[in-house]
């Protein structure tokens, strides 16, 4: 190892010991303030509070950023960026092999219909299971688009179509799934209504790729999906042309963070409101933590949403923030106008941005984010930290459960928490960010609280075809 990965090594080592060592003497201090009663008005004990919350903030900061220093100086990265093109261009190769088979009279398909009835991040997730069920059965993926709410003349007039040669399912009898080993051509319904449902869906990787797959990402299911939306969203010629004249206008350059802002009618229906406040926040933190060894640079924010009002009240409230984004996108982006060609530029651009950016501050709860933050993953070897969700975790919608492996036991604190025993595995709702995670403990059944660092990620993997030779 070279000299400053050891001194990093060494620094990050003490310095968690004296992160400890502050919070355990400042509470103590708080904690006699209280009891004794003597602090006055109670502004004494604010402005400890305060001390203490800057500092611990700070001292965060600086730790994470030793840990991004740790990675850079480790001497692993040149293997990373190796690594992390050629399990994609493994993975292309087998998706260009799928979808282009030599014969697309006899070729073996899976017809899905890309008109879910409902928003361009969620049809985008519905195409991507299609896909998947159409690597594991090693079936040719037929894209249905036309009609397309978002754009009448179909896909293939926005993105590169999906197969170079075999573009519909031809005159054959189709079946509704699972249909039989040789059935010919398939008909796929929607994840929700999957009967019966096979053991690769999300979130499973194959299990050829989990070794190298696990090595080499925070979370391989996001790489996963990322790689779907790599190949399906090769972009057309005006859509490329498109996607560059908007970065040339609106004057992206990075660093910059991304920040998705999801209101109009998801708000009080399927997540909870949040303030432009909450989501600077964490801006504000990113942007510290960059600066922590004495560098400045410019705090640009690419802000997205179907909230007009948002961009506007931003740039109002945060002057000196250079904040990119066309509220006029964002006024395209509502409910009410959401469905056109021109929302359908706006929705691409926007998203394309997002995954972009260094860092993505956004609600998981929206399919928008989430596709952005699955994108990002095909940007760099490992961007599973690249993001703070203000609500839900990464998941996938129609997922299987959601398993993490408990390595430190955990004695439940209140009626609200769970038992854990070292290897156990608890399915995961969410997680409160407030140190703990909510689950359940499906050795014992029960549900309930515990500590988020007791538990680590199961990966969790499927048998699929190997693609021999590809
Ligand atoms: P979800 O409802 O947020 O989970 O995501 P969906 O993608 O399924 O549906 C929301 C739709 O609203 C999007 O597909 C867009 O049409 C629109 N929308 C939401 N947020 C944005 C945004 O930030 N920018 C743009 N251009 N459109 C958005």
């Amino acid at each position: 190892p070279s000299l400053e990965y050891e001194l990093t090594r060494r620094r990050v080592q003490t310095n968690i010991a004296e992160i400890w060592n502050y919070f355990s003497s400042e509470l103590g201090k708080i904690g006699r303030l209280v009891a004794t009663g003597s602090n006055g008005s109670g502004k004494e004990l604010e402005q400890s509070i305060q001390q203490v919350l800057l500092q611990g903030a700070e001292h965060k900061r600086s730790l994470l950023s030793d840990m991004e220093q740790l990675r850079r100086v480790d001497g692993y990265e040149a293997w990373r960026e190796k690594e992390s093109n050629e399990l994609s261009d493994l993975v292309q190769r087998r998706l260009h092999h799928l979808q282009n088979p030599t014969d697309c009279q006899t070729a073996r398909k899976l017809v899905c219909k890309l008109n879910k009835g409902c928003g361009y991040g969620c049809q985008l997730h519905h195409v991507v299971y299609c896909f998947i069920v159409a690597y594991a059965t090693e079936r040719t993926l037929i894209l249905k688009s036309r009609g397309w709410r978002y754009h009448k003349g179909g896909w293939e007039e926005v993105f590169r179509p999906v197969s170079n040669s075999c573009h519909d399912a031809g005159t054959a009898n189709a079946y509704n799934w699972p249909g039989k080993s040789n059935t010919q051509v398939l008909v796929l319904p929607i994840i929700d209504s999957l009967m019966p449902r096979p053991p690769y869906l999300p979130l499973a990787v194959p299990e050829d790729l989990a070794p190298r797959l696990k090595r080499l990402h925070g979370d391989p299911i996001v790489w996963w999906v990322g790689q779907f939306l790599k190949y399906l969203l090769r972009p057309q010629t005006a859509t490329r042309d498109f996607l560059n004249a908007g970065m040339r206008n609106l004057g992206w350059e990075r660093p910059i963070v991304g920040v998705h802002v999801r209101r109009t009618d998801k708000v009080g229906t399927e997540a909870a409101f949040h303030g432009i406040e909450e989501y600077m926040t964490h801006v504000e933190d990113y942007y510290r933590t960059l600066e922590i060894n004495g560098t400045t640079v410019v705090r640009r924010i690419f802000l997205a949403s179907d909230d007009a009002h948002v961009i506007e009240e931003a740039r109002r409230k945060y002057p000196q923030y250079t904040i990119i984004g066309d509220p006029e996108v964002a006024r395209m982006a509502a409910v009410s106008t959401r469905y056109t060609g021109t929302a359908l530029n706006g929705i691409i651009l926007d998203i394309h941005l997002l995954s972009m950016s260094d860092y993505v501050v956004c609600t998981f709860s929206s399919q928008v984010c989430r596709v952005a933050y699955e994108i990002m993953q095909t940007m760099y070897p490992d961007a599973a930290h690249r993001f703070k969700s203000l609500d839900d975790i990464y998941y996938y919608g129609g997922q299987n459960p959601h398993n993490r492996r408990a390595v430190i036991a955990h004695k439940p604190r209140s009626h609200e928490d769970l038992q854990l025993k070292v290897g156990d595995l608890v399915s995961v709702a969410g997680n409160h960010w407030d140190g703990n995670s909510k689950g359940k403990n499906t050795r014992t059944n029960q549900g309930g609280l515990f500590p988020s660092f007791k538990v680590v990620d199961k990966v969790e993997t499927a048998k699929l075809p190997l693609y021999a030779g590809i």
